[in-house]
């Protein structure tokens, strides 16, 4: 192993081995540092994302699911099974390979690029040093011209519902229960409460949601966080708004919350608890206090536009820094920072990261909401079209929900898109990729959507922007 580089990377989530094949791709001398290991010491690659975040979670999501369609929707295709039971075990497993699987992909990807992984806890120094600490506490120094921190999030903890992995448990616990919890409290109604409470929600959990906002889903769109409330309420997610957890106590393998709701003081029951009430960037002991690297004030990693750090040739990726916690504009931080480091100024654009919660149904959204636009003043039109006018989605039984366009008044272009529906995140986008071309609702009023598909939401969506919705009545009219 050399002690010098042209690029180190701290952290093999997606933002960070993402950046460290882009980097090796264009040539660049790449090692990344990885501090996770397995129960062989080898090390583990995909963080958060691939081990104990978007992965196991929606190959959960998928096992209930079809549980959920066996139980409750075959018989009306006309097929019988019974009443279907479920095997944990046999669904951790399918789980736990399709995790393996993933990061052994990782792993073979970083060698077949030529990407030195070096196993250690990293941590930068000044003049872009890294100091490697290895499990057994030996330490080294490499080097490097720059070095991209990609070290991550961890779950926020909260003082009155301390988790003890066993009953009170974070996201990562709620991925390895070994059983249905016939009680199941979730504190936080957030993306990973919604996600992983529907999970054993579908496998049989009475489910209590405990949200210490008033509004539900408060940066989605109001018209979808609506149509989100009243579908997750007739799914059976008892969500309650304005709840605040005050404490709880563990006992015979229960816990037992105290909570006030609406200012009244209350207390239930639960065989589990999980604790989703957001994630903090890693960024403790990732680098020292002469590194030149500094926080903002809420403790991200501070950054420029194009991720660079005010240390020079130290660039900061993924969770630790500002802007949404998502896998997937954590990697494209990634390869934007390769790119520049290797001398092309590209510019991700940040208005154009979709964000999606995968329930049944799908909820996507990417640009300004309605809310947003009436706040900035922005003259916009909108227009939505539901699932029930949509033939596939009927064939389908999947008529819940709607795509929601809006676009600028003036210019036509689109500058919002939202969706609660089948598909959801696949139709949004589509939307992506319209306004990543400064495309406009007459654009896709113009172009031709097979039929018959769910993508004719989309189309029905643009042109009811202006009033011309073809399969439904137009409240308004050009
Ligand atoms: P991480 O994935 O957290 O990776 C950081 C890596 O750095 C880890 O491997 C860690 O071991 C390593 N590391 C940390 N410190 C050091 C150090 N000092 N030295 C060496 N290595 C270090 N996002 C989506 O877009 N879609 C989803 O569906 C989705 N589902 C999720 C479900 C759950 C339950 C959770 C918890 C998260 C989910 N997310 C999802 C969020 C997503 O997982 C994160 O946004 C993403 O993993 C962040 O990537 P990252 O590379 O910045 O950090
Ligand atoms: P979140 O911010 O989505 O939701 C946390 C919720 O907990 C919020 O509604 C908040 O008001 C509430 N809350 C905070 N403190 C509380 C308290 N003391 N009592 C009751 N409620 C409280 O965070 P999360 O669900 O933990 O997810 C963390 C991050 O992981 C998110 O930023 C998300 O981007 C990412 N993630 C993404 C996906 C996805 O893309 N599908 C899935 C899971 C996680």
């Amino acid at each position: 192993m050399s002690d010098s580089y042209d690029v180190i990377i701290i952290g093999s989530g997606p933002a960070g081995y993402v950046c460290a094949i882009k980097c090796a791709q264009l040539g660049l001398n790449t090692a990344v540092v990885e501090v996770s290991s397995d129960a062989k010491g080898a090390p583990v690659f995909g963080g958060t994302c691939l081990n104990v975040g978007c992965i196991p979670s929606k190959a959960l999501l998928d096992s209930s699911h079809k549980f959920t369609e066996a139980r409750d929707h075959f018989s009306v295709h006309g097929i019988g099974v019974g009443s279907p039971s479920i095997d944990i075990a046999a669904m951790m497993k399918r789980k736990d390979k399709i995790v393996s699987q993933l990061t052994g992909g990782v792993s073979s990807l970083l060698q077949h690029n030529g990407v030195t992984v070096v196993q250690g806890r990293g941590r930068l120094l000044a003049g872009r040093k890294v100091e490697v600490t290895d499990s057994d506490g030996s330490q080294s120094v490499i080097s490097a011209d720059n070095v991209v921190l990609a070290s991550g999030s961890e779950p926020v903890t909260i003082p009155p519902a301390p988790t003890d992995d066993q009953v009170i448990v974070d996201s990562t616990g709620a991925l390895l229960f070994d059983a249905v919890p016939e009680r199941l409290g979730v504190i936080g109604a957030g993306v990973i409460g919604l996600e992983l409470g529907s999970v054993w929600g579908r496998l049989g959990s009475n489910v209590v949601m405990f949200e210490a906002l008033d509004t539900f889903l408060p940066t989605m769109d109001t018209q979808v966080s609506k149509e989100a409330a009243k579908v997750f309420k007739k799914q059976g997610l008892d969500i309650r708004l304005n709840a605040l957890v005050t404490g709880t106590r563990v006992e015979n393998n229960a816990v037992t919350v105290t909570y006030t709701e609406k200012g009244e003081e209350k207390s239930a029951e639960f065989d589990r608890l999980i604790v989703a009430v957001g994630r903090r960037p890693r960024t403790r002991d990732v680098f020292s206090g002469d590194s030149g690297v500094t926080v903002d004030e809420r403790g991200f990693v501070f950054v420029n536009d194009a991720c660079a750090t005010e240390a020079p040739g130290v660039w900061a990726v993924g969770d630790i820094v500002r802007g949404p916690m998502l896998a997937h504009k954590g990697s494209e931080e990634g390869v934007m920072v390769a790119e520049r480091i290797h001398g092309k100024a590209v510019q991700l654009n940040y208005d154009c990261v979709p964000s999606i919660i995968y329930t049944h149904p799908e909820i996507a959204a990417v640009g300004k909401t309605e809310q947003e636009l009436k706040a900035e003043g922005v003259d916009y039109k909108a227009g939505s079209f539901p699932f029930a006018a949509i033939g596939r989605a009927l064939a389908s039984g999947e008529t819940e929900g709607f795509v929601k366009i809006i676009a600028d008044a003036k210019t036509d272009r689109i500058i919002g898109a939202h969706a609660i529906g089948p598909s959801a995140a696949d139709l949004v986008q589509q939307l992506v990729i319209t306004m990543e071309f400064g495309g406009s609702a007459e654009d896709l009023q113009l172009m031709v959507f097979g039929h018959p598909t769910m993508s004719e939401a989309v189309h029905e969506a643009a042109l009811a922007v202006d009033g011309i919705a073809i399969h439904m009545p137009n409240r308004k009219r050009r």
